[in-house]
């Protein structure tokens, strides 16, 4: 028997005991438009997706577990006017659409990896399932869904009656916008289902179909490809909370319109990663990547930590100082877990019984704050046996995926100066150069104003690095020893 859980539906606006009727639980979450790299914030839904993922298991369900490649079709604008981000994409980088397709998707599924996000059962391309998005379209026509303008195939929102309730939207405030960007749509709600191949440029990616050659729209690839691999009603359907107004509002219209059934169960929304200065966003060129993280030698995993100082349904503010910190919990949880031979046979109800207040805080809603925490008040437990200890890790670790029980690795190297200065540098991961030239040079100057009894000088040294979190020891034979944490800043 399944454990119960508890998860926020979007469509209900309420926590739900979550109740699957497929056995593996289908679950869809929209993928990438692979045009660019993924920035941090599209990675926080991915992480919050993971966990979900990861709680289903070990609650005892099993996963069918689908994410979308978007290759084609998602344009510049939610208005279905502007370009196609993958043919702008190819334009900037001068390379065609496909290689361009082919380089982004494989620098995703390395994030996912980078952040132990477990790999989707199913990664579906859309320029893979094209002729299954031109037969949902011809049903959705069939059954007099559809018109057709200049440009395309539009759905008809003013058909499907409940087109307003998902997103608690507004009719009357709709109308008012109606003004804007309506081309020769009938409604501002309508959307393109099939668009045509503009006449002035040839598209790099276009295909047949009974209305001319075209390109299919962005939200009927997502449904298209859902009920490819996914029996209806799917039981949980995600994405980041900027989908629920339009991407998956039009999903659910013509999901439903199409097949006369329920569309999904379970709506989850992840909520935005925030700048100081607002959204991070492509567009502005104002986003960081999980290779920026890399670069500033924080270890990655860090990033999944840091998700974890909020609730997947607020948003979170990234700074650079709290994602330091999320690296210094990251080294002080994986310091904290016992290191001992974990050989003995460990009894589940004693582990159950000691991780309840963890396993209490991830099956209401995923509340990883309250979750992390009660990780730290077992660590800090000291009646507790070592061995068990390490053991309820080891099954925390299952939904966190932070290779807690990854051994902390040292990088150690001994430098002689041509002027006989002795240093050994301990350090938790990899140092950079310009870390390690001006690391090696402050101890330098330290270790001369030491011989000239300048104290005032050695001391204010050895508390600048002290400030970094760098230890400094003087051995014996003269060696000046130095301990560097894992995520020194340069
Ligand atoms: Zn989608």
């Amino acid at each position: 028997m399944p454990r119960t859980i508890y998860l926020y539906n979007t469509a209900s606006r309420n926590k739900e005991q979550f109740e699957p009727v497929h056995d593996p639980v289908g679950m869809y979450c929209c993928g990438p438009t692979v045009y660019n790299f993924a920035h941090i914030g599209n990675l926080r839904t991915y992480i919050f997706e993971d966990v979900l993922k990861r709680v289903l298991l070990s609650a005892g369900y099993k996963v069918k577990h689908v994410i979308n490649i978007t290759d084609v079709g998602h344009l510049t604008s939610d208005a279905d006017t502007g370009e196609d981000k993958m043919e702008k994409g190819a334009q900037r980088e001068g390379k065609t659409v496909w290689d361009i397709a082919e380089f982004f998707t494989s620098r995703f599924s390395q994030n996912l990896k980078d952040l132990n996000i477990i790999q989707p059962d199913i990664w579906p391309k859309a320029t893979d399932h094209i002729s299954q998005m031109i037969d949902l379209v011809k049903e959705l026509e069939k059954k007099g869904y559809t018109y057709r303008t200049s440009d395309g195939i539009y759905f008809d929102t003013s058909r499907f009656d409940s087109y307003c309730k998902f997103a608690r939207l507004n009719p009357e405030s709709l109308r008012a916008g109606e003004r804007v960007e309506m081309g020769e749509k009938r409604s501002a709600t309508d959307f393109a289902l099939w668009k045509f191949s503009p006449t002035d440029k040839k598209r790099q990616m276009e295909w047949q179909s009974p209305w001319g050659v075209g390109f299919p729209g962005w939200h009927i690839e997502c449904s298209a490809m859902a009920q490819k691999y996914l029996s209806l009603p799917i039981d949980i359907h995600c994405g980041g909370s900027d989908h629920i107004r339009v991407h998956h509002t039009n999903e659910i219209a013509q999901s439903e319109a199409a097949t006369g059934k329920q569309f999904v169960r379970y709506w989850l929304h992840g909520e935005f990663l925030v700048l100081d200065k607002g959204k991070m966003a492509k567009s502005d060129g104002n986003f960081i990547t999980l290779d920026s993280i890399k670069e500033a030698q924080i270890p990655q995993l860090a990033y999944r930590l840091f998700c974890f100082t909020a609730h997947y349904r607020t948003p979170l503010t990234f700074s650079w100082e709290g994602l330091q910190a999320s690296a210094h919990s990251l080294q002080n949880l994986r310091s904290m877990v016992p290191d001992v031979d974990n050989c003995r046979q460990i009894d589940n109800g004693v582990i159950e019984k000691l991780l309840h207040p963890f396993y209490m805080a991830v099956y209401d809603d995923l509340n990883m704050p309250r979750a992390v925490a009660a990780l730290w008040d077992l660590l800090r437990d000291r009646a507790i046996d070592p061995v068990v200890k390490r053991a309820c890790v080891s099954c925390a670790d299952e939904i966190l995926g932070l290779d807690l029980l990854l051994e902390q690795r040292k990088f150690s190297e001994e430098l002689i100066g041509s002027d006989g200065v002795k240093i050994k540098l301990i350090s938790e991961s990899r140092l950079s150069d310009t870390d390690k030239i001006n690391i090696v040079e402050k101890i330098r100057i330290r270790k001369a104003a030491r011989e000239s009894r300048d104290f005032t000088t050695a001391d204010r040294i050895r508390d600048e690095l002290g400030g970094l979190g760098i230890t400094i020891k003087d051995l014996p034979d003269g060696t000046t020893e130095c301990t560097i944490p894992a995520s020194v800043p340069g």
